[in-house]
C-alpha cells in the first residue's frame, strides 16, 4: 500500500523496515510530505486502513527507535500498488522502441521508475540523432 501524508519526513534517509508483519518504507517527498508503504495483501480493502491505523502499524514496522520521532498527519492519498518487475528484451521491434514503464517496470519502493524512463527517452534521442546523421541503424540496434 502506498501512502502520500502531509507530515514532514522523519529523516533525510530512505527507512527500509522488515517486520513480522511485513516489509514498511519511510521516504520523503518534501520537508513537508512523506511518502510511505506498507506491505499488505493485494486486494487489501482499503476502507479498513483509516489514518489511524496506518500510522500505527507504520510506527510498529519501523520499530521504536523511528516511532518515538514519528510526526503523523492527514493521508492525502493511499493506494495497492502491485510489486512487480519486468523486463522486455529485446527493447525495440522493428521501428517501435519501447521507453519506460513499457519497457521495464520496477517495484515503486524502488522510487526510480520515472528516472529511468527519463533516461530511456534520453539515450533513445541520441540514438535517433546518430541514425538521422548517419544513416547507420547499429546505435539503434545497441
Ligand atoms: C505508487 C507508485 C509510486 C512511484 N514512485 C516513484 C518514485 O518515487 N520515483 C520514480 O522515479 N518513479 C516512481 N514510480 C514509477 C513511475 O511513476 C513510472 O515509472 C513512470 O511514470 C513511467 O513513465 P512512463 O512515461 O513510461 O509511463 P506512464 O507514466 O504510465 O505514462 C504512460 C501514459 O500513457 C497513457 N496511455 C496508456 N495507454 C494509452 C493509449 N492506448 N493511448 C494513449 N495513451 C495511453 C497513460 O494514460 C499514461 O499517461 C512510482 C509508480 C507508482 C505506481
Amino acid at each position: 500500500m502506498g501512502i502520500l501524508a502531509d507530515a514532514p519526513p522523519v529523516d533525510d534517509e530512505l527507512i527500509y523496515a522488515r517486520h513480522l508483519n511485513g516489509f514498511a518504507l519511510y521516504s520523503m517527498r518534501s520537508p513537508t510530505r512523506s511518502r510511505n508503504y506498507i506491505q499488505c495483501k493485494p486486494n487489501e480493502n482499503l476502507d479498513e486502513w483509516s489514518d489511524d491505523r496506518i500510522w500505527s502499524e507504520l510506527a510498529l514496522r519501523l520499530g521504536p527507535e523511528h516511532a518515538a520521532d514519528l510526526v503523523t498527519g492527514p493521508v492525502v492519498e493511499k493506494s495497492v500498488a502491485p510489486m512487480r518487475s519486468f523486463i522486455a528484451e529485446p527493447m525495440h521491434y522493428g521501428r517501435l522502441f519501447l521507453a519506460g514503464d513499457a519497457a521495464h517496470i520496477v517495484p515503486p519502493t524502488g522510487a526510480k521508475g520515472l528516472i529511468l524512463a527519463v533516461s530511456d527517452v534520453f539515450y533513445l534521442c541520441e540514438d535517433l540523432n546518430s541514425f538521422y546523421k548517419t544513416g547507420s541503424q547499429s546505435q539503434l540496434d545497441g
